[in-house]
């Protein structure tokens, strides 16, 4: 009797598992990207398609390159009294982070980025000429937000958050059409919504960035993890490496002794401008920066390979490599 009722208790559970960890999946190409995005439970095909739609539109919205986006329009001076609210909204929004970064996090780097082919994929070492040209239409400060957004010399390029915003915006759609399990991966970019739906965290990996494997594992939920490598986008030019993070002081890919930086918060926008900023900052830096402001976590990897990781994700990392914590930041409401 014992063993048929455990028996009758396993098929109950084995079926209720079933029907919550009911999984739909979606791989879209976007921003440059490829992202997947994966929801747990009833509806997860409405939100995906939800979700997809709302990632295309940013997309427009924000491609630099297209002329029918607002950074298009704000950049070249067109139409500049039809831009979104939203879009000014998160251009103060970056512009914001960026002066809290001393500027390590600039959205007016476009021209520089470009010169470097950063932007079309045309990748070429630029002479010191032509990128101290470009940096002197470098700065955020110089671009007034009071009312409008007047950019005066300067030209943005989002794509230090595009993503991070990206991925909040569908996590709050998401949340809105009652989903509580789901994981975003917007190229690298992971958000995760609620829980697994067996109720453990989810389980994010830290890439390693000499390539395979890991370097450690992130156990999140309701959070997003969004990391800013030298190995995101490169390439090679007699002999060195060149990346796709530009010190705005130089106007040379960052050499700060990084090789990633994985910020943890909930604000998915905010994580994204952190890790490039903190990333350009260089680890004692960053961890002077997340001291002073803190409301977010990091993991640090240096170009020597060790680990860093802030005490708020002192149990929620997990690595086979020795580690060290840092300690003291302040804490946020
Ligand atoms: P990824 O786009 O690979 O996730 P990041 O979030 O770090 O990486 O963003 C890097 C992108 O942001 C670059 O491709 C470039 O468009 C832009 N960028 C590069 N350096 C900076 C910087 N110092 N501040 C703001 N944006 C930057
Ligand atoms: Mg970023």
């Amino acid at each position: 009797m014992k063993r048929i009722l455990i028996l009758c208790v396993a098929i109950i559970l084995f079926f209720s598992s079933c029907a919550k960890t009911r999984e739909a999946k979606k791989t879209i190409f976007a921003m440059d990207t490829v992202m997947e995005l994966t929801v747990y439970g009833n509806d997860g095909e409405a939100a995906l398609t939800a979700g997809e739609a709302e990632i295309f539109r940013l997309d427009d919205l924000l491609d630099r390159g297209s002329e029918d986006s607002d950074i298009y329009k704000l950049n070249n001076d067109i139409d500049v009294d039809r831009v979104s609210p939203e879009t000014i909204k998160l251009v103060r929004r970056a512009l914001e982070v960026g002066a809290s970064t001393d500027w390590a996090f600039d959205i007016t780097i476009a021209p520089v980025v470009d010169i470097w082919g950063f932007y079309d994929q045309s990748y070429r070492v630029p002479s010191d000429d032509e990128i101290t040209t470009a940096l002197t239409k470098v700065g955020g400060d110089r671009v007034n937000v009071d009312e409008a957004v007047d950019l005066g010399e300067t030209k943005i390029d989002l794509g230090g958050v595009a993503k991070g915003y990206a991925s909040q915006r569908v996590s709050e759609l998401f949340r809105n059409m009652g989903v509580d399990s789901a994981l975003l991966n917007l190229g690298g970019n992971v958000q995760v919504i609620g829980t697994r739906p067996d109720g453990d965290p989810w389980r994010i990996a830290v890439q390693s960035p000499d390539g395979d494997g890991y370097a450690g594992v992130l156990s999140l939920s309701d959070a997003a993890a969004v990391t800013s490598g030298d190995y995101q986008r490169h390439f090679e030019s007699g002999g060195v490496d060149y990346h796709h993070i530009i010190d705005p002081e130089t106007g040379y890919p960052a050499d700060s002794g990084l090789r990633s930086v994985t910020v943890v918060c909930e604000d998915a926008t905010l994580a994204d401008g952190l890790s490039t900023a903190l990333f350009v900052m260089g680890l004692d830096a960053a961890s002077d920066y997340w001291r002073e402001n803190g409301g977010f976590e990091a993991v640090f990897i240096t170009s020597v390979g060790e680990i860093y990781v802030t005490s708020g994700l002192k149990d929620k990392f997990e690595s086979e490599y020795a580690y060290t914590v840092l300690e003291n930041s302040i804490t946020k409401q």
